[in-house]
């Protein structure tokens, strides 16, 4: 066990194993709250400390930092207690900042277009080390005004299927939610899934005030099956039947992603099926111009035809937007940067 991943009971057992007041667990929680190391949890006696430095700590450092000239997007390196590294963003919005954060270092899903499932799923990230990503940002760019905080949205979106890591990603959920933690609003985080469809049915009981996003990128088998195999597992209808039970269960509209790539999923037909498949969901479907991956040899789409599939699908009453690009100057697709800076430590 290590203090970022301990229960506020097994915090106190700790301390008082190490001859600690009880009022001291309430200080360490506030200062794990915050991501804070045992050696620097000023109102803490030095002896204590001492003492907590001989658990690991299990939370993450910020390992590199690329500031986006553009837009001032942030992409971070975090470096983990074993020698790992994982990617995280923070993106600047007019409503607020949003992360974009990992949940498991690589991913087993093989989807063709993802970087980040190249060298298959190292391990699960655990909710410690998730807190620990939010709360090194909000250090490292603290908000400008003092009663606000820096990040208002977090989205599961980095590398990894969130799904895949199911409990630790629900654990991370509750305790970023929760009014002694980093209390973000359920309504402010997405959760983004390949389609793992018997977790979509446990998630609406386990987070069912989260948007879930779902990695749809086809409206058929045949292209679904080809771009990514957890459809050969989970066909497209028993996926859309899932998110249709819950956006009806939940009250929360679903967000399709859809990837556009050029000659695969991005003709006229393909938006008119598409929307046919989607007729009748509360849903909203977020068009994504393919981010092309040097090794996946697959097509983007000019951002121009990407607005042309969603006047396709607006004119089919199918509610769509093309995802605004962010930070194209400091990396491409998601796991692309933990694969070129691995490369080049590597050298
Ligand atoms: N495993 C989860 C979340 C991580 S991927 C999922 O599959 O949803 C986050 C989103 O980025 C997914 O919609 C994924 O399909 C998309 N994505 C991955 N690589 C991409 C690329 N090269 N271009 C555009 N979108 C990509």
């Amino acid at each position: 066990m290590d203090w970022m991943n301990m229960t506020e009971q097994q915090i106190s057992e700790t301390l008082s194993s190490f001859g600690a007041p009880s009022f001291r667990t309430k200080q360490v929680m506030e200062w794990l709250k915050r991501g804070v190391r045992p050696a620097d949890m000023s109102n803490l006696p030095k002896s204590l400390r001492e003492q907590m430095a001989s658990i690991p700590f299990g939370g993450a450092s910020i390992f590199q930092k690329y500031v986006s000239q553009r837009d001032g997007t942030i992409k971070y390196l975090f470096s983990l207690e074993d020698g790992n590294i994982v990617e995280g963003v923070l993106m600047r919005y007019s409503y607020g900042n949003t992360v974009c954060l990992s949940t498991q270092i690589g991913c087993k899903m093989g989807c063709k277009f993802c970087a980040s499932t190249l060298e298959g799923c190292i391990r699960n990230l655990t909710p410690g080390e998730m807190l620990s990503f939010l709360a090194e940002i909000e250090r490292d760019e603290p908000s400008e005004d003092d009663k606000k905080r820096t990040v208002t949205n977090i989205v599961l979106m980095g590398s990894g299927e969130p799904l895949d890591n199911y409990d630790n990603v629900v654990t991370f959920l509750k305790r970023v939610t929760s009014p002694d933690g980093p209390h973000i609003s359920p309504r402010n985080i997405s959760v983004s899934t390949c389609g793992i469809v018997p977790k979509i049915y446990q998630f609406i009981d386990d987070a069912p005030h989260v948007t879930l996003s779902i990695s749809l990128h086809a409206h058929n088998d045949e292209t679904r099956s080809a771009l990514m195999p957890i459809n050969k597992v989970y066909s497209i209808d028993k996926l859309i039947e899932a998110a249709h039970t819950y956006a009806d269960r939940t009250g929360r509209r679903v967000v399709f992603e859809y990837a556009l790539i050029g000659e695969t999923n991005d003709s006229h037909k393909d938006a008119l099926l598409l929307a046919k498949k989607l007729k009748g969901i509360m849903c909203h479907v977020n068009l994504i111009p393919l981010n092309p991956v040097k090794e996946r040899g697959l097509k983007g789409v000019s951002r121009e035809h990407a607005y042309e599939f969603c006047n396709w699908l607006n004119n089919e009453h199918i509610s769509a937007t093309v995802r605004r690009e962010m930070g194209t100057d400091i990396d491409g697709a998601c796991g692309q940067l933990r694969r070129r800076v691995l490369n080049d430590l590597s050298r």
